[in-house]
């Protein structure tokens, strides 16, 4: 039956190993088909080691087994379970019976490990065969050590091995029970070869057919019993040596079910379940923050802002256009450095919007944004209501918008403004000032039609209200608001984003109109463009009446340079015609010229000097010639006369006295001709007072009026100030007036003049109608007089910075903002994205486009964020991943340390190694299901909860917990 042939056995054991234990040397044995063999010995000699190296348990370090003919030498490990499970029943010192299985369940797994189903009617025999009839579903911890060993045996004999093979079965048991269990195996013996470890002679003597002695792995005797119950020398070759089929020779390879497997694993589970909740919980926590973080991982920007526009209730987007410029900075002309700008408000054209027009179906319309904001006088504060315009827009006739006006029309002249019922509430809220100096007076919004008020200095008339959309109640709590607490001051700014987000703001005029509010923006990109290139110049006159330049000074001022004409309506040429500048001209503020106009002063005091100086007039000569001619009259009668002409003619130039033939003709006629000098002469002195007076006015922008005996300044409406301007303008005509304006460049930083004194005439001025650009600190020079400055300044000046752009403005481009009608369609959707997508990317022109909203640009921070952190949350998802399955493999691993046992019993029983990763895996299965199927829905829960809080910031939710983040969390 099973041969064994020189096989020596060593362990290595001590430190590292190096001491060695020959457990068996060179043993040679063969056994027969049937019959109780015994292995006899101390404790120590081998007898285990020999009957596992029988049983396959453990693998002879030389020597092999013949197994009915086939060598171990042949055998894989997977052979040698096959072996154990289709010869060998086992049974052991300590029972070896699966604690978590009952009885019949034990019975039934050593079938099942033979491909065979479970049987009862034989479970039931095999029971009654131990005498533990009716125990199937007892478990085993309610079984004494004889009944437990008894099952072992029944377990044992399932199979009906051919071989049974027992290590001190009866080393735990009392005699009595150990007789109980010789018997039964002496029982077996007579069909089956049964090997049994023992150390008690005895047991051996008693019930062994052959005893085999060993001492320290070697065989000392090896005796069998004859007839006669003596023993004599085992004689090898009376051992049967018959050759065997092959189809006998066939091994049943093991097969353990997952339900068993299964079985299995759940129970060891259950066996520390304060650990295995543990591990679950953290380990569901680390899969949940790993699911949190991983979403952003996958997070995909446009198809999250599609989806945010998509879910939006946005009915209005803002677009805007912004030129790159390019900016260069020079050290005394060496380039220092040179980078891109990107924040240059730029103009749509028309051809952009009827573009946009072709997409956006419902709508599209252009406005242009004031350089500052354009805001109405009213009386009465207000956290709700807010008392300026954010843009104007001109409507084109057919826009669906038009029939939303609900009072009056839309404007067709300058000066004429439509309003949105928003600003129409506001204006009665806040209590408007009215052109005329009242307080609006009125009950509904419609009452606003017709009335006329002022919008930074010019009056414009409200000709129609249209209908803006209603403002998200939640806003309302701000119109009670007194003081603006944190929370109500975080609200308003909310409201403001949110109003000008749309067009609630927005003042609808004539294009006209458009195109001029445009233009004086427009004035601010070229000063963007040119900033830093400052000219300065001396203004302090020295003795000699000229301007002092030395190598170190203070300058007076600083203009900065333009040489273009912008605005063209507001400048001032003094010579008729002229409208452009030669090289040696320059164009100044009116502010600067009008301080200039000495002149006038002099002239002034000049004649009133000459005036009030009376050395070449004197009454008394005509006087006395009237006594003459009137003697009835006495002298103070007379005097009274000659000073009633005086008076007469300084208001009448051509009074005429008495007529020819009366009395005092020629007395009149005489003093006529001397006093006309001095008429003439107060009259000029008159003039340049109230030419000076005017100027005075217009510098100080109003005049000195009295209420009672205060004297209040008044100032002027943009009508008054260009009636003034007239009138000046003529006066001016009046006197020879020419000026000039010398300037030196100087380095801001150091304040060293360099290069020579340029003098320029100063041929005009511009500013006079609007008081803001009167007083600017910016003058115009021919172009290439420009030019050749900014050059002078790029080489000499410790820090010049080049401002440049492609770039240029157009004339017929009006409209900063464009505003579109968002229905929500595809492609719509698509086109906003796509804006979306390449806002900070310039086309060939240098100019890109962008949404302006602040839903947008709080997403695009967040995602600007999100992206550059989206590797640093990956690295922290990934190690907390790592953690968690460290966490999971040390749970298992301690797990199959505790069931080492289980193992070895499953392993003797002749459960091959994939059975026994069956159980572990499914053991693993079971605790990964529950910790993915908690950790997904966990997952989807701090998402759902993260989202609700990003989308009350920027309205999008980040936080996507989609199929590739659960596969990836199921993969991990
Ligand atoms: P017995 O069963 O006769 O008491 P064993 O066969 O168990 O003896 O052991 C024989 C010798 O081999 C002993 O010296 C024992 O210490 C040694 N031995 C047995 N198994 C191992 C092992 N796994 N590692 C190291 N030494 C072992
Ligand atoms: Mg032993």
């Amino acid at each position: 039956m099973i041969q064994i042939k020189n096989v020596t056995k060593t362990y290595s054991s001590g430190k590292n190993g190096k001491a060695q234990v020959r457990a068996l040397d060179g043993v040679s044995l063969d056994f027969p088909e049937r019959g109780m063999v015994f292995l006899l010995g101390k404790s120590g000699s081998g007898k285990s080691t020999l009957l596992n190296v029988c049983g396959g348990l453990d693998t002879p370090t030389e020597g092999e087994i013949v197994v009915k003919g086939r060598s171990s030498k042949t055998f894989s490990q997977s052979d040698f379970d096959s072996y154990r499970n289709t010869y060998i029943g086992f049974i052991f010192q300590e029972y070896n019976i699966l604690d978590e299985f009952s009885v019949a369940d034990n019975l039934a797994l050593a079938l099942e490990l033979q491909g065979k189903a479970k049987d009862d009617a034989l479970i039931e025999r095999l029971l009654k065969d131990v005498d533990l009839e009716g125990y199937e579903s007892r478990k085993p911890n309610t079984l004494s050590g004889g009944q437990k060993q008894r099952i072992a045996i029944a377990r044992a004999l399932i199979k009906s091995p051919e071989i049974i093979m027992a290590d001190e079965p009866t080393g735990a048991l009392d005699s009595e029970t150990g007789k109980q269990v010789f018997d039964t195996l002496k029982k077996l013996s007579k069909d089956k070869l049964v090997l049994v470890v023992s150390h008690d002679r005895e047991f051996a003597e008693k019930y062994g057919d052959r005893i085999i002695q060993l001492k320290d792995g070697r065989v000392i005797s090896d005796v069998s019993k004859n007839e006669q119950d003596a023993f004599f020398e085992t004689a090898q070759e009376e051992v049967s040596n018959k050759t065997y089929k092959a189809e006998e020779q066939r091994f049943v390879r093991s097969k353990l079910s997952i339900r068993h497997a299964g079985k299995i694993g759940v129970s060891s589970l259950k066996a520390k379940p304060v650990r295995l909740a543990f591990t679950l919980i953290l380990s569901i926590l680390t899969f949940m923050i790993f699911g949190l973080f991983s979403t952003l991982t996958f997070y995909n920007a446009e198809s999250t802002i599609r989806e945010t526009f998509v879910t939006s209730n946005l009915s209005t987007v803002k677009l805007e256009k912004r030129a790159q410029t390019n900016r260069k900075t020079y050290s005394y002309g060496v380039l220092q450095d040179e980078y891109v700008g990107t924040n240059s408000t730029a103009y749509f054209s028309e051809t952009e919007l009827s573009q946009y027009a072709t997409t956006f179906e419902s709508g599209v319309f252009g406005g242009a944004k004031a350089p500052s904001t354009l805001s109405f006088e009213t009386r009465k504060e207000s956290n709700y209501w807010f008392d300026y315009l954010s843009a104007f827009a001109y409507l084109p006739e057919g826009h669906a918008l038009r029939s939303k006006i609900i009072y009056g029309k839309y404007p067709e002249n300058e000066g004429e403004l439509c309003i949105t019922s928003y600003v129409a509430e506001s204006m009665l809220d806040r209590q408007l000032k009215l052109r005329n100096n009242e307080i609006l007076e009125a009950d509904s919004i419609d009452d606003l039609l017709e009335k006329e008020f002022y919008l930074n200095y010019k009056t414009y008339r409200i000709v129609g209200i249209i209908q803006s959309e209603e403002v998200s109640s939640e806003y309302e709590l701000l119109k009670d608001a007194a003081d603006l607490n944190e929370s109500a001051f975080m609200l308003q700014r909310d409201l403001k984003d949110y109003l000008t987000d749309g067009w609630h703001l927005v003042g609808f005029v004539t294009k006209d109109e458009v195109a001029a509010l445009a233009n004086q923006s427009k004035k601010s990109i070229e000063f963007e463009y040119n900033q830093n290139r400052s000219l300065c110049y001396a203004t302090q006159k020295n003795t000699e009446g000229g301007y002092d330049f030395s190598d170190t000074y203070y300058p007076n001022g600083k203009y900065n340079a333009y040489s273009k004409l912008l605005n063209k309506s507001d400048v001032y040429f003094f010579q008729e015609g002229k409208t452009t500048l030669a090289e040696n001209e320059v164009l100044v503020p009116a502010n600067e010229w009008l301080s200039r106009l000495d002149q006038i002063d002099e002239l002034y005091t000049q004649a009133l000097t000459e005036y009030t100086n009376h050395a070449i007039y004197d009454r008394t000569p005509f006087i006395n010639s009237l006594l003459l001619e009137f003697p009835d009259k006495d002298y103070s009668y007379i005097s009274g006369v000659v000073a009633a002409w005086e008076m007469e003619l300084y208001e009448n130039p051509q009074a005429t006295g008495p007529q020819q033939g009366e009395a005092g003709y020629e007395v009149y006629q005489d003093w006529r001709t001397t006093f006309e000098p001095i008429r003439s002469l107060r009259e000029e002195a008159e003039y340049y007072r109230i030419l000076k007076e005017s100027v005075s006015n217009l510098y100080r922008n109003g005049e000195i009026v009295y209420v009672g005996n205060e004297p209040m300044h008044k100032e002027y409406t943009k009508d008054e100030r260009a009636t003034l301007v007239e009138e000046i303008l003529l006066g001016i005509k009046e006197i020879p007036f020419n000026d000039t304006l010398k300037i030196r460049l100087c380095d801001e930083e150091t304040q060293i003049g360099y290069g020579e004194v340029v003098e320029y005439t100063i041929v005009g001025v511009y500013g006079l109608y609007d008081y803001e650009s009167a007083i600017a600190n910016e003058f115009y020079l021919n172009e290439n007089e420009n030019t050749r400055l900014w050059e002078i300044q790029r080489v000499n000046l410790s820090q010049y910075e080049e401002i440049t752009s492609k770039y240029k403005t157009n004339e017929n481009e009006i409209y900063n903002v464009v505003f579109v009608s968002y229905s929500h369609s595809k492609n719509e959707t698509d086109l906003l994205v796509d804006i979306w997508k390449n806002d900070m990317k310039f086309n060939e022109q240098d100019v890109r486009f962008m949404i302006d909203s602040s839903f947008v640009s709080h997403f695009s921070l967040v995602n600007s964020m999100v992206e550059r952190f989206s590797s640093i949350f990956l690295y922290v998802g990934v190690a907390f991943a790592v953690f968690t399955a460290l966490l999971l493999s040390n749970f298992i691993s301690v797990s199959i340390s505790q069931k080492k046992k289980d193992i070895g019993i499953l392993r003797a029983l002749g459960a091959r190694g994939v059975d026994v990763f069956k159980i572990f895996f499914s053991e693993s299965l079971i605790i990964t299901l529950i910790c993915i199927v908690i950790s997904i829905a966990g997952s989807l829960l701090v998402c759902q909860i993260a989202n609700t809080y990003v989308i009350s910031i920027i309205g999008a939710a980040i936080f996507v917990f989609g199929i590739p983040s659960a596969l990836v969390l199921m993969g991990v």
